[in-house]
């Protein structure tokens, strides 16, 4: 099965993605981690792509497309991917259908996290990533002790986007262009809503059991 994980910035997609994956044996894509991977390859295309996700525009659709059309097209996530902030505007849902359909898969479901502005931003700027493990904690919701995390506390790290300015850009830039994704969705009835201002586990609860049931 595949599923998309829609919401605004900080919605708790990336953590609930990750342990998704781990009981149902998906592959999290993450756009934003693709993105940042081209970053960290230090080349002309990466500057300007840290230079837009720095203004908390979206990048060129034909980058994340591709980037895209190479994790479906490869075998290895072949009906296993949970889609982590892709599509994020309308020509993206078109790119992502297309892209399935060469390659013989289809959207099981969409599940729209929703949280309030004011959580959002303490979501983010709470915000720390473990460089070496990929994990991600919340200094103010979920943060990292001796229980959750083995690594070092220097590999954690905030993302460069993760200020009060680009927040604001970011949460612009979602209801303009990323919230009409939503209402496509709702038209197929593909869609499971979930408050995601709950327990981390209470969301998590939810989401499985309606995974589970398709
Ligand atoms: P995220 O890690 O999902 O918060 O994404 C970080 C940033 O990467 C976004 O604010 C955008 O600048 C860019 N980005 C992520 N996904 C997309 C996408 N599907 N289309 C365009 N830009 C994206």
């Amino acid at each position: 099965m595949n599923i998309i994980l829609f919401g605004p910035p900080g919605a708790g997609k990336g953590t609930q993605g990750d342990n998704l994956v781990k009981k149902f044996n998906l592959i999290k894509i993450s756009a934003g981690d693709l993105l940042r991977q081209e970053i960290n390859k230090n080349n002309q295309t990466g500057i300007k792509l840290k230079d837009t996700i720095d203004k908390g525009n979206l990048v060129d659709d034909t980058i994340i497309n591709d980037l895209i059309n190479r994790v479906i097209s490869n075998k290895k996530y072949f009906n296993k991917m949970i889609f982590d902030g892709y599509p994020r505007n309308i020509p993206q849902i078109k790119y992502l259908d297309e892209s399935l359909i060469k390659n013989n898969q289809k959207i099981s479901c969409v599940i729209n996290i929703n949280v309030d502005y004011d959580v959002m931003v303490k979501r983010i700027l709470g915000r720390q990533l473990c460089s070496n493990c990929g994990c991600i904690f919340n200094k103010y919701y979920n943060p990292p002790n001796a229980n959750n995390h083995k690594c070092d506390s220097k590999y954690l790290e905030i993302r460069s986007d993760d200020n009060e300015v680009t927040v604001k850009k970011r949460f612009d830039t979602y209801k303009s262009q990323t919230l009409p994704v939503i209402e496509h969705y709702r038209k197929e009835s593909l869609l499971l809503e979930v408050n995601g201002m709950n327990e981390i586990s209470s969301i998590y609860k939810e989401i499985s059991d309606f995974i589970g049931r398709l």
